[in-house]
């Protein structure tokens, strides 16, 4: 299905709300019925009928049919965080007892369900080096259920090979699962690769407007409907109907915005590539990046994230350089309008980050302002170091 006709105008049935051409916003907890035989029917498909929002709601399920279709998946769920999503989506396949291979470094929060959180309930947890296909192979057991990638991931931008790992996933029974928040369905489409479910940070890119937080999962029908019927009603992490508009809305300038963003990324990256203060870029489609061949059979082009690694002595330099950008806001989070920067070495001895990073390492995300405006800025700030 074509990706602007998905955006502007699928899922949307306007014939049944008066014509309205923006999806309506459903602000009800419940649905009336005039009698007892409708009530009972109505029941009988709660999840798939108006009857109560913490089921289904109209709007919602507007949203829900266009993540679907952009990540060409068969059905979705919109969850109130990227976070309750992941959850949601590992809870939905493991049980106690059974064992999850993931990739190293995962987001700070799926690190958590994982090894703080589903350990309490007998799951264990290998993470591997997911660069090397072998390494997936040698972590199997027997009780394996789940494969978790995250490709590339959002400090240090390694991959994974994701049409490999879903044939030795499907070989093994095991099901797979992608965190694809860093490329949106416009850049990768893991489904198309095999994996069996993709998970988004709505919050990120598909709103892109930093005014909601908000997670999806996609994946076939039956699984989906499985998740509604258990982890969804169950745990109740739902989006309401107002947030849910925010995102359609936000959609439909979802290829525009990844596009441009892009655009900007690769001049913003062709400056710090030859400048003396950059030690290392850490970034998919960097011309030297060793896993560049993978970047590009399975992406159709880099995110507007990235990573650098600064020439310096000190912390106060690192610092001297962050304070002195004006048109980067300092932040954590990504994927909206606003061009963002994320130093390391703020993080002190926070607990949600155990991976060690280096204390040098800066987090660039580049928003819809002019390129040439960002590259003067990063270039004065440099300066300053
Ligand atoms: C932000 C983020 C999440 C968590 O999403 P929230 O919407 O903040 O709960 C998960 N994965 C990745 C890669 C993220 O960047």
């Amino acid at each position: 299905m074509d990706v602007s006709y998905i955006l502007n105008h699928f899922g949307e049935e306007r014939e049944e709300y008066y014509g309205a051409v923006a999806p309506p916003v459903f602000q009800t907890s419940n649905f009336c019925f005039k009698t007892v035989a409708e009530m009972r029917e109505k029941l009988k498909r709660e999840l798939e009928t108006p009857f109560y929002s913490r089921g289904f709601n109209p709007t919602v399920s507007v949203l829900r049919k266009k993540v679907a279709a952009l990540e060409q998946a068969e059905d979705a769920l919109v969850f109130s965080s990227g976070s309750a999503a992941v959850a949601a989506a590992v809870m939905s396949v493991v049980k106690a007892g059974d064992h999850v291979v993931c990739v190293e470094k995962p987001y700070s929060w799926t690190n958590n369900l994982l090894t703080k959180y589903l350990s309490k309930y007998g799951v264990t947890t290998t993470f591997v080096d997911g660069k090397e296909l072998i390494n997936f192979v040698n972590a199997i057991q027997p009780n394996t259920k789940l494969i978790y990638l995250e490709s590339p991931n959002s400090l240090t931008f390694e991959m994974q090979d994701i049409e490999a790992v879903a044939i030795l996933a499907r070989s093994k029974n095991i099901c797979t699962i992608i965190d694809n928040s860093y490329n949106s369905p416009i850049n990768q489409q893991p489904i198309t690769l095999g994996i069996d479910m993709v998970i988004h940070s709505a919050t990120k890119y598909l709103n892109g407007h930093s005014d909601v937080v908000a997670g999806v999962v996609c994946g076939t029908k039956e699984r989906i409907m499985k998740m509604m019927a258990e982890e969804y009603m169950t745990i109740g992490g739902i989006i309401s109907a107002q947030d849910a508009a925010l995102i359609v809305r936000g959609l439909r300038t979802l290829e525009l915005r990844v596009n441009r963003s892009a655009e900007t990324t690769e001049k913003i990256i062709s400056f710090l590539e030859n400048h003396p203060k950059i030690k290392q870029i850490n970034y998919p489609f960097l011309s030297t990046n060793p896993q560049l061949h993978l970047a590009k059979k399975q992406m159709k082009q880099g995110g507007a994230l990235f990573s650098i690694v600064l020439n310096a002595e000190k912390t106060e330099q690192i610092e001297k350089f962050c304070d002195g950008l004006k048109r980067f806001l300092m932040a954590t989070s990504w994927g909206g309008y606003e061009s963002l920067i994320f130093p390391i070495c703020a993080l002190g001895a926070s607990k949600s980050f155990e991976n060690p990073l280096p204390w040098n390492l800066v987090r660039l995300y580049i928003g819809l302002e002019d390129a040439d405006l960002l590259i003067e800025d990063l270039g004065q700030a440099l300066d300053k170091m």
